[in-house]
């Protein structure tokens, strides 16, 4: 994982590979076992202003799917599929709309992917127990705070000869949350409670962007346009990741929307998609000292759990990294 975020600022910047581990081994010194090696690192990136971008374009398991990807691509066994369901549409549009949804599984999770109007021609061509490949979907946010997966114009859906075992439901809902160090966190959907300092926040790709009248996700392959409604004034919705340091080790966490604004100290805020000003914030909330509850899952593309946060809360413990910034910043 370090290794990884070394070389990735050693492509970056001007740095060889040693110098950057140099550098990080001195960020690690200074902040006397504040934070971890990958702590550092991140911290490293930041100085350089280097931004670790991740950018989903590969197989990725159910679990590690959250809401507000584009390119999603997953291996998935068909567990259930729906009667097609028709509605009346809003509006002048007197046309009947019709949805479909395929339930989807394999070894990490459950998912639900929804198929609309000419969309629900895909599920007569398939059948309970099939295994599909689904390369370019992207996903919502459905209204319960999970993902759901959509397909686009460049979605393709294929079966395929795999057998893939596929858990029973979804993993039971929120029971309580176990309080743990970022160490301890060895598997994907458990329930954790963990206090750490922000040491990174990644504000490159804040938002994702949703159509005021039908909700559904605006994608950039798109141009931001509706599929049924076209140009639209976006609702801007937040999805930022954040990197948690406990001391004895990270973690990525994503945090959204409200649990995002509360991190940044924006509860009253509102961003409508700019990048700068949820920067700024962003600059400033780093060192806080915060508790996270949420769930682990794996993220495939940085090959390590990461913690997607319900819930957040700021102890008003004066941060130490903070304080050090500040000393570095003013000295
Ligand atoms: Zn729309």
């Amino acid at each position: 994982m370090v290794e990884e975020i070394v070389k990735i600022i050693s492509n970056e910047s001007d740095l060889t590979e040693e110098e950057v581990v140099e550098k990080i081994e001195n960020k690690e010194k200074e902040f006397k076992g504040l934070v971890s090696g990958e702590g550092a690192a991140h911290l490293v990136a930041k100085e350089l202003g280097v931004d670790i971008v991740e950018d989903v374009d590969k197989e990725l398991k159910i679990e590690s799917i959250v809401p507000g990807m584009s390119k999603t691509n997953v291996k998935a066994k068909i567990i259930d599929i729906t009667d097609t369901h028709t509605f009346e549409r809003s509006g002048e549009d007197e046309e009947e709309g019709k949805v479909r949804n395929l339930v989807l599984g394999d070894s990490t999770g459950t998912l639900r992917m929804s198929l609309w109007d000419e969309q629900t021609e895909v599920a007569e061509k398939l059948d309970k127990g099939d295994v599909i490949e689904i390369t370019n979907a992207y996903t919502r946010e459905d209204n319960r705070g999970n993902a759901e997966l959509r397909i686009g114009n460049n979605t393709k859906i294929k079966r395929i000869d795999e057998e893939i075992e596929a858990v029973k439901k979804s993993s039971s809902g929120r029971g309580s949350y176990k309080k743990v160090s970022i160490n301890e966190i060895q598997n994907e959907n458990n329930y954790v409670e963990v206090s750490g300092q922000v040491v990174q926040i990644y504000t490159k790709n804040p938002f994702y962007r949703r159509c005021p009248d039908c909700d559904s996700t605006l994608r950039k392959d798109d141009e931001y346009k509706c599929k049924e409604h076209g140009d639209v004034n976006p609702v801007y919705k937040i999805a930022l990741p954040i990197i948690l340091d406990d001391g004895v080790g990270n973690i990525r966490c994503i945090v959204f929307n409200e649990t995002a604004k509360k991190v940044l100290g924006a509860e009253n805020i509102e961003f409508n998609g700019d990048v700068d000003k949820i920067s700024m914030y962003a600059e400033e909330s780093i060192g806080k000292r915060v508790k996270v509850k949420g769930r682990t899952q794996f993220n495939d593309f940085f090959n390590t759990n990461e913690i997607v946060v319900n819930d957040i809360e700021l102890p008003e413990t004066v941060s130490l990294i903070k304080e050090k910034l500040e000393e570095i910043k003013s000295g």
